[in-house]
């Protein structure tokens, strides 16, 4: 039987190519979505991995996904928390909806997914969870206060759940992607944009299938003794 998998923000940009190179390694894979509906049909049809609507920032929500996952897959092995949204505004004009809507979405979404998978990971004694960041997260970045905290927000979290869970055969990784061509980073003017590329080493916005790459690796049941760390992907744009 091979491992299951989730993806959160499956079934779109950096998510899709995660859970497609999952498939092709041959995990059986859930990709998670949100609100759209048709997107998630298609990628359903164009790739035949079946597609879980629920909201990553509702514990309760999160809840009745896993158990539905569960119920037809069998037991979460792996878990991707790749959902994510921006709500961009510098911090003397960001209003409170702002700041929780970007919390929930990317920081509480890795709590109440971990806390829902990790106690059958433990039983199991073994468990792969990849938390997406970002380089925003570790760099900061104008008009993202409540994005670059959430992405610190995950990478602590991430070592704090990695010391918890090596005795248990579960690993606990991140990758900081840098600017990747998917509609999130479409959103963001073109003039904005030339200059953000233009402080990219190697020249060019990332790929998604590059941060999936990074997946692979970090999911690997030969990935024993990797955990707690940060894999940056970012073309060279932030180095430390
Ligand atoms: P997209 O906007 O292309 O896709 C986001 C995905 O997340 C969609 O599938 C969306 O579902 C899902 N999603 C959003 N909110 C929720 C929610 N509440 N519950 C469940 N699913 C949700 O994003 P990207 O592919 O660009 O980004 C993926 C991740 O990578 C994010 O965490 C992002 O912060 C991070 N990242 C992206 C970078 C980039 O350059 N693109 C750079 C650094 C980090 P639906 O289709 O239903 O809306």
């Amino acid at each position: 039987m091979s491992r299951v998998a989730v993806v959160t923000g499956g079934t779109r940009g950096i998510g899709r190519a995660i859970s497609e190179a999952l498939k092709g390694a041959g995990y059986t894979v859930a990709a998670n979505y949100a609100t759209s509906h048709e997107p998630a049909k298609q990628f359903t049809a164009e790739t035949g991995i079946r597609a879980f609507c629920f909201d990553v920032s509702d514990f309760k929500s999160c809840e009745a996904g896993v158990k539905r996952i569960e119920a037809d897959l069998g037991p979460i092995d792996i878990l991707v928390n790749n959902a994510g949204i921006t709500r961009d505004a510098v911090l003397h004009r960001m209003t409170p909806e702002q700041w929780q809507a970007v919390i929930a979405c990317n920081l509480t979404s890795c709590f109440n997914m971990c806390r829902l998978v990790i106690e059958g990971m433990r039983t199991r004694g073994f468990g792969r969870i990849v938390n997406i960041g970002s380089i925003n997260g570790q760099a900061g970045q104008y008009g993202q206060a409540n994005y670059a905290a959430a992405k610190s927000g995950i990478h602590g979290f991430t070592k704090a759940l990695a010391q918890e869970s090596a005795a248990k055969g579960i690993t606990v990784n991140a990758i900081a992607p840098g600017y990747i061509d998917t509609e999130m980073v479409r959103a963001v003017p073109e003039d904005v944009l030339k200059k953000i590329v233009a402080r990219i080493p190697i020249g060019r916005l990332g790929h998604a299938d590059e941060i999936a790459r990074g997946v692979l690796f970090l999911v690997a049941d030969e990935a024993t003794f990797v955990t707690g760390s940060t894999l940056s992907i970012n073309g060279g744009q932030h180095m430390y």
